[in-house]
């Protein structure tokens, strides 16, 4: 009996793009399995949003509060100095009602005047979306491009540097994990670089997958601008993202002639008056939600904790992923182990990839990601890739639970697949590779 997913599937296979051979493959690829594994709790494994812990939905689940004075008043105050300690400075955090392209803009509108050359290495789509909201705000984009698999290379960013001499470039913009990617920058890399360089451009970085997974130090590091989301790492649902900036980065707030009154980043800061942090009501429910969140993260597993648990999950990932390896199978998207995220990872599955993903989501409950920005919509390669979100409240049992699946999926679509990727991973989850 296929599940009722399925029979969906097929109605509304009909609307997809025609490409030659597309149905005749998802028509292959939608065995059903033998009996629909799809109810019962569902796991959401996509690169954000990330899984809401059931503690923050229900701090969440309560009537309107006073936004004048009381418990919202303190509340709201008490999120900055937790904010901070995620991010890891000692100086401004600053939260907007918006998502990630809202501090994006947020965060080059307060250090900008128009015509600025702003220099953006990339390793994927997610340094693409910058660079796209550099130039509405009439800026210039210089990109360096390094593909969409391997890390960037600071010492060519250092060269670029060196050779303006003018000092023309005024940031340079970089995404520490590109979400489509999955590569992880070496942000201490490139300050060094810059710092050799004896460039006064400013060094923006953007944590919106990475922070609270990733190993992220905004200060020790000598990042200027960091940005973060709420619905990530941070385990809130979307809606409100950060932008953390130093004095140095403020300075340059004075020659900004991009920003308007609500996106100015300077009476949020230090308000004198509560409407001023959000320039209107604020966010009330998500201020809720964000406090459990900051209590289990700051104050009960602790930041440093939470990275190390990231970073084990991620490794017992790649663990199965190294047994299933097998020619016309999968592979993941980046080789080099040291610039993998522990937030993300992408996968390459030639020809493939969705109907993996749609096996797991309509026979096994479990939701993965789609590959983006590593081939064009609509065509069979688009089909090659998938994602897999590991940020945020995630356990050894998410993510066993995901593996799982994965390799559920690979057998029912007879994928060539290695044996042993469970087992592997477990291994690493036992503390025993
Ligand atoms: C998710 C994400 C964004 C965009 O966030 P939205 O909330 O979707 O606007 C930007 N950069 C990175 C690295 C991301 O992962």
């Amino acid at each position: 009996m296929p599940c009722q997913a399925q029979i969906d599937r097929r109605l509304w296979q009909g609307y997809l793009p025609k490409v030659p051979n597309r149905q005749e493959q998802t028509m292959r690829d939608a065995t059903p399995a033998p009996a629909c594994l799809a109810n019962g709790p569902h796991v959401l494994s996509i690169p954000g949003p990330s899984i809401m812990p059931d503690r923050v939905l229900r701090a969440m689940h309560r009537p309107s509060p006073n936004i004048y004075e009381g418990e919202l008043v303190d509340l709201t105050h008490s999120l900055i100095p937790d904010l901070k300690a995620v991010a890891r400075t000692d100086h401004n955090a600053t939260i907007y009602i918006g998502n990630g392209h809202a501090v994006w803009e947020a965060s080059l509108a307060n250090t900008h005047a128009r015509g600025d050359l702003v220099l953006v290495p990339r390793t994927g789509t997610f340094a693409d979306g910058w660079a796209e909201m550099a130039r509405g705000l009439g800026l210039r984009v210089e990109t360096l491009d390094f593909g969409n698999r391997v890390a960037m290379d600071p010492a060519a960013i250092g060269q670029r540097l060196r050779d303006d001499t003018a000092h023309e470039i005024t940031s340079v913009l970089v995404v520490q994990v590109d979400t489509s990617s999955s590569v992880l920058t070496d942000i201490a890399a490139i300050r060094a670089e810059m710092d050799a360089a004896g460039h006064p451009a400013l060094l923006m970085a953007d944590c919106m997958a990475s922070m609270g997974c990733d190993v992220f130090e905004m200060d020790a590091w000598g990042v200027d601008v960091a940005i973060a989301g709420c619905q990530k790492g941070l385990m809130t649902p979307a809606g409100v993202s950060f932008v953390f900036y130093n004095d140095k980065a403020d300075r340059a707030r004075e020659r900004a002639d991009c920003v308007t009154g609500y996106w100015d980043w300077r009476p949020r800061t230090k308000p004198d008056i509560y409407f001023k942090y959000f320039y209107g009501t604020g966010p009330t429910h998500h201020l809720y939600g964000l406090r459990e969140a900051l209590d289990m993260l700051v104050h009960e597993e602790g930041v440093e904790a939470a990275w190390a648990r990231h970073g084990l999950l991620a490794e017992a990932l790649w663990a199965a992923c190294d047994q299933w390896e097998a020619p016309g199978g999968l592979e993941l998207n980046v080789r080099d182990r040291a610039h993998r995220s522990h937030a993300v990872t992408a996968v390459r599955l030639p020809e493939r990839g969705t109907a993996l993903r749609n096996w797991c989501s309509d026979s096994f409950g479990l939701t993965l990601g789609i590959g983006i920005g590593m081939a064009p919509l609509g065509t069979l390669e688009w089909d090659g890739f998938f994602r897999v979100g590991h940020m945020g409240h995630v356990s050894g049992h998410t993510m066993m639970g995901t593996l799982g699946g994965i390799e559920a999926a690979l057998a029912a679509l007879d994928i060539p697949h290695g044996r042993g990727g469970l087992a592997a991973a477990a291994q690493v989850l036992a503390g025993k590779v």
